[in-house]
């Protein structure tokens, strides 16, 4: 799979993650207890045929949010190191949604279903779309979903 995240504190992302103060899902502020910022989620458009996934936006989003939307991501992440509790990032799911835990494992199975499916094409293209000037090599560096 192509790149779904970026560095919080580093270029475009890292700019948009200091501006924002709230996530752009639930309305949470940043970590500051923990002196975290709030995360940057690219969202991309995906072209099932011609396998190019495109980014149509940036947006802010809290550690909860940003790891529940990288769902599969966290649950091996939990496998591996432990301390995430996954049932509690379904529960902020549907909350945030306005979802059933019922609907939410629905939505998580189906998109697992589908990660599958993109997965078995190794060679997807990005295309920055409009964020293309941005989205450079120097200010992509360190970001360690970018391959
Ligand atoms: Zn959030």
């Amino acid at each position: 799979m192509g790149p779904e995240h970026v560095s919080a504190t580093q270029g475009p992302s890292g700019a948009i993650a200091r501006s924002a103060d709230r996530c752009d899902a639930c309305g949470a502020g940043p970590d500051e207890r923990h002196g975290r910022p709030l995360n940057v989620h690219e969202v991309w458009v995906y072209d099932d045929v011609k396998h190019v996934q495109t980014l149509v936006g940036l947006r802010p989003l809290c550690g909860t949010c940003s790891a529940c939307v990288h769902i599969g991501r966290t649950g091996a992440v939990a496998i591996e190191r432990g301390g995430i509790d996954m049932n509690e990032l379904r529960d902020h799911m549907a909350k945030v949604n306005g979802y059933t835990r019922a609907e939410i494992d629905q939505h998580i199975t189906a998109a697992f279903r589908l990660w599958r499916a993109r997965s078995d094409f190794p060679n997807w293209c990005q295309d920055y779309g409009e964020h293309a000037a941005v989205m450079t090599v120097e200010n992509l560096k360190g970001s360690p979903r970018i391959r």
